[in-house]
C-alpha cells in the first residue's frame, strides 16, 4: 500500500472535501474522513477513540459521522454518534459501508470515499433534515495519523 500522503492527492482530496460538502448540504450531521495507516486496537475501538479525539461528539444533535480508514490494514469503519444510534435501524450503515467496499477492492479509494460520503449524507437526511440556521459544526477536511 501507499504512503499516507501518497494514498490520496491533493485533487482527490478535494474531491473528498467537495463531497463532504455536498453532502452536508442535505443534512444537519456532520460527516468527516480519517486516514491512517496503521492501528493495533480493533478497527472500531480505534474509530471511536478518534471520533472523541477530533471532538466529534461534540455536536448539538450527536449526529456526526466518521469514515475511518486504516490502509495498511485494508479495513474502515464508520462511526456514527448517540444522536444518530438512538434513531435508526442497526443496519443503518451498510449501504455506505458496501459502497466504500465496492470501490476499495478495486482499488479505487478516492471513488469509494467520495461516494460513501455522499451516501451516508443522503442516510442522515432522513433523519437529520438541515435545518434553516444549520451551522457547519465540524470542519470539512481530511484528518490523518
Ligand atoms: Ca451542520
Ligand atoms: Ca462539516
Amino acid at each position: 500500500m501507499p504512503a499516507i500522503e501518497d494514498f490520496l492527492t491533493q485533487a482527490e482530496e478535494q474531491d473528498i472535501i467537495e463531497a463532504i460538502r455536498s453532502a452536508e448540504q442535505h443534512t444537519s450531521g456532520e460527516i468527516r474522513v480519517h486516514i491512517e495507516r496503521h492501528t493495533n486496537l480493533s478497527i472500531e475501538l480505534r474509530a471511536m477513540e478518534l471520533f472523541h479525539f477530533l471532538k466529534m461528539d461534540n455536536t448539538k444533535l450527536q449526529n456526526a459521522v466518521l469514515i475511518y480508514v486504516a490502509i495498511d490494514d485494508k479495513n474502515f469503519y464508520i462511526y456514527g454518534d448517540k444522536g444518530i444510534n438512538d434513531v435508526v435501524p442497526i443496519n443503518f450503515w451498510n449501504t455506505t459501508k458496501d459502497t466504500i467496499q465496492n470501490y476499495f477492492i478495486k482499488g479505487q479509494f478516492k471513488t469509494g470515499l467520495v461516494e460513501g460520503v455522499l451516501k451516508a449524507g443522503k442516510a442522515l437526511h432522513k433523519h437529520f433534515p438541515k435545518q434553516h440556521d444549520d451551522i457547519d459544526e465540524l470542519p470539512n477536511n481530511i484528518s490523518k495519523g
